[in-house]
């Protein structure tokens, strides 16, 4: 018996709650009964309460046009302050909850500072607090409830490089310095920020909006984690998104490769970056409902089995550009590789290409704060019409009824297809054509 428990000793589990399971009083009670469950050493990385980053996110953009942000300050406050009026009695727990009132002061001061000149720096430095707060109360209340828990800061060990809200993780150096701040000798279940990281210099970075399910899956790899869980409003990982398709049903089961393929092309369920590092070290990813956490949810892992359904996947806000030289030449290399440098220069990811003879025609994602500057680029040398508004739809391991069932009601206008996946690049018939 006391093998078994020296086993387990060494034994670490990461579990990861997001928006969604740390929204409200009662889904904070419930990750209290969730973690009761694990008996080795845990890491639980949680993201922002709710809808938090959003607001967070109007909260940068108003304080960064120098607009009047005290009332969008005053609201996340307000929402995070009815939350602790559930959770806890105020007078008698008032040290429970030093550091989160640290944070909102925090916060307040990071508003009074002149915006910077670069609007992604201060995007992270405030849009991280949802982490901030979230952690520091869920830590909190577990205290509160006699469950011994460390909270840490994950910018004291996750170090970016200074790419502001899309660091990039420097594994080795993030490595050395995680076992300082995550010592199970000290605590047997640790509390962590999702989404947050620093550079070297202790400027706050983000890992890219979702990026709570990668800060999972990063710290399972730099300290050998035997799995990571992450805790959902579904039952695990479904053949498309519920909130779409009313017939989605569980996949018990899936290969790292197909989970990336689906991440990739949009699934919201888990954020593309998550699989990677696990793979690399063979770690499996569950992904399991919070509200059944008796369920068997999906495992994600070094499956050789062949999905036999179809997997649909829709990413909205597309945008189709047409691109065809100004003087009337055919599309050769050395246009591709001018207009490919033009999107890379704005970062705007190209979901899907197709290429004839005098048109190159592109299917990005719609991002309004760069769309104006990208086409005045591209206008220099090229003719350039779009359409706004439109659906892509990415169909894993189709079949003829499959893509008549999808595309009914709809007017494509790009399609492609290999082997296993077929994309559509769509229009909801009956809404205004938005062209131009
Ligand atoms: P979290 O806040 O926990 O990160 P998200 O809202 O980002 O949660 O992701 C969960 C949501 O992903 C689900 O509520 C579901 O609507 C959506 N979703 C999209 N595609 C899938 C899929 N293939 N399987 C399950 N859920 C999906
Ligand atoms: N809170 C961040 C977001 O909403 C990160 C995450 O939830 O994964 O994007
Ligand atoms: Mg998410």
């Amino acid at each position: 018996i006391n093998k078994t428990w020296k086993l387990i000793d060494l034994l670490m589990k990461v579990y990861k709650f997001g928006g969604a399971s740390v929204k409200d009083a009662q889904s904070i009670k419930n990750i209290a009964a969730i973690i009761e469950r694990c008996k080795e050493d845990l890491v639980i990385v949680v993201s922002a309460m709710g809808k938090t980053t959003n607001s967070l996110e109007t909260l940068a953009n108003v304080y960064y046009g120098k607009g009047d942000w005290k009332p969008f300050f005053d609201k996340i406050v307000a929402f995070h302050r009815a939350v602790i009026a559930e959770l806890f009695i105020l007078e008698d727990d008032q040290e429970l909850l030093v550091q989160y009132v640290m944070f909102e002061d925090d916060l307040f001061q990071e508003l009074k500072k002149i915006p910077s000149l670069n609007f992604d720096y201060d995007y992270d430095r405030i849009v991280s607090f949802g982490e901030l707060f979230s952690t520091t109360i869920i830590a909190a209340y577990l205290k509160k409830i006699g469950c011994q828990v460390g909270w840490t800061d994950s910018r004291g060990f996750i170090r970016t490089s200074n790419d502001f809200r899309e660091g990039k993780i420097d594994w080795e150096l993030s490595k050395r310095l995680i076992s300082e701040s995550i010592d199970f000798s000290q605590a047997k279940i640790f509390l962590a920020q999702g989404f947050i990281g620093s550079t070297t210099n202790n400027q706050t970075t983000t890992l890219g909006r979702e990026g709570s399910d990668f800060s999972a899956a990063a710290i399972a790899y730099l300290m050998d984690g035997t799995d990571v869980t992450i805790w959902k409003d579904v039952a695990g990982v479904l053949n498309a998104d519920p909130r779409w398709y009313s017939k989605a049903v569980l996949l018990p089961e899936m290969s790292y490769n197909e989970a990336i393929e689906l991440s990739f092309y949009g699934a919201q369920v888990i954020h593309p970056k998550t699989l990677k590092p696990l793979e690399n070290k063979n770690i499996p990813l569950y992904v399991r409902s919070f509200s059944d956490p008796d369920g068997k949810g999906t495992i994600i892992g070094f499956y050789s089995g062949k999905i036999k359904i179809p997997i649909l996947i829709k990413k909205t806000e597309q945008i189709l550009l047409s691109i065809a030289p100004l003087d009337f030449s055919f599309v050769v290399e050395d246009n591709l590789k001018e207009i490919f440098e033009i999107f890379s220069k704005y970062r705007i990811k190209v979901n899907q290409m197709q290429i004839s003879a005098l048109n190159f025609s592109v299917c990005a994602s719609y991002d309004e704060r760069k769309f104006e500057n990208l086409l005045a680029d591209l206008r220099s040398n090229y003719r350039v019409t779009y359409n706004l508004g439109l659906e892509l739809l990415t169909i894993r391991h189709y079949n003829p009824e499959i893509i008549e069932e999808m595309v009914n009601g709809y007017k494509v206008l790009m399609e492609q297809k290999n082997r296993d996946t077929a994309w559509f690049v769509m229009k909801q018939n009956g809404i205004p054509e938005k062209k131009n």
